[in-house]
């Protein structure tokens, strides 16, 4: 057993991308790989996704899509957050599409046009030039929560590119418009999320035929008994009021189990077990409701561990918790299976 061990199922990431492109029919599916595949691996999880059905990767940068490019020499690529002028030379050398906010169109490149319908942040109002555009899209800031608003954003979209309909590609949803909004569809959906089996309404993937693809697993390095009125780890905020029996897991907020995650649930053994006290850089600690063996296995994640109930418990999204587990650099071994 390792001291920390993040597996990958790419086998999962195939299965939703499936799972997706049989929900979105005749829309494509775009495979949002960035932020290093929300903490999978961007490579791995962009060619499970491509051979589940999807057609396009999407990334932030232009240094990710080099990347993803070196690795995937034929896959079509889009870049979703703004390029700086002086990057789009070698983004046109590496054949990947761009998304422009403001009406500065770079040339000899292909164009994703944003509109901000809402949003607030990147994207222009209306569409002025198209020199070069191949697609116009816009984003939604609540299709995770308030499906009226993002149904007025469609609305304003659609609006504002009624004139472009089959003429430029139109894309507008994420995993949640995607799977709760089926008339934001379009020509494609950009999916991230949901390949990974990650709810994006923050609840359960199950309920849309997704699983997680991102298992986390540790052992017991410790076994320890406490007495009344004893504490474990800093800021004493775990004190045992009788005979209590923890276990030290040496996993911590440097491996991307955050201090906010006390109270939340992984498995000792196969039983579910609460993390009691502060959760320190390279260690925390479960409350056992028996004296185990040291080396008992712990599941972090997996095996109905899931990081929305983790995200729940820190009053975050799972979108956060996966982006932040950190394996390799000495600090844990990161496996691929189903490849
Ligand atoms: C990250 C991102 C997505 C993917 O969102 P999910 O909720 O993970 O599906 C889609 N579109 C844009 C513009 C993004 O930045």
């Amino acid at each position: 057993m390792q001291r920390s061990l993040v597996t990958v199922d790419l086998g999962a990431i195939r299965d939703n991308a499936r799972t997706l492109a049989g929900v979105l029919g005749r829309t494509e599916l775009w495979a949002v790989v960035k932020a290093d595949g929300y903490g999978h691996g961007a490579a791995d999880a962009a060619r499970a996704a491509l051979e589940g059905g999807a057609t396009t990767l999407c990334v932030a940068t232009v240094g990710e899509a080099l990347l993803l490019r070196a690795a995937l020499p034929d896959a079509r690529l889009l870049v979703l957050g703004p390029t700086p002028p002086d990057e789009v030379a070698q983004a046109r050398e590496a054949r990947l599409e761009l998304t422009v906010p403001d009406e500065r169109l770079p040339e000899g490149i292909p164009l994703h046009l944003k509109l901000d319908t809402g949003m607030g942040r990147w994207g222009s109002s209306e569409v002025d030039s198209v020199s070069g555009v191949v697609g116009l899209m816009t984003h939604f800031a609540t299709a995770d929560d308030d499906p009226g608003f993002a149904r007025e954003q469609l609305r304003r979209f659609l609006e504002a590119t009624d004139g472009y309909a089959g003429r430029f590609t139109r894309h507008a949803a994420n995993s949640a418009a995607a799977l709760t909004l089926p008339e934001s569809r379009l020509d494609a959906a950009r999916c991230g999320i949901a390949l990974y089996g990650i709810d994006p309404l923050g609840v359960d993937a199950s309920r849309f035929g997704l699983r997680p693809a991102l298992r986390w697993e540790s052992e017991l390095a410790q076994v320890r008994r406490l007495g009344p009125g004893e504490s474990t780890g800093y800021g004493r905020r775990f004190a045992a009021t009788g005979e209590t029996w923890l276990g030290i897991v040496p996993v911590g907020y440097a491996d991307g189990f955050r201090r906010d995650m006390t109270g939340t649930e992984v498995l000792v053994d196969g039983a579910r077990a609460p993390v009691v006290g502060t959760v320190s850089m390279d260690a925390l600690a479960v409350r056992l409701p028996e004296p185990l063996e040291r080396g008992a296995p712990v599941t972090l994640v997996g095996d109905g561990v899931t990081l929305e109930q983790h995200a729940a418990v820190a009053d975050t999204i799972g979108y956060e918790l996966a982006c932040g587990i950190r394996a390799g650099a000495g600090r844990g071994e990161r496996a691929v299976v189903g490849a």
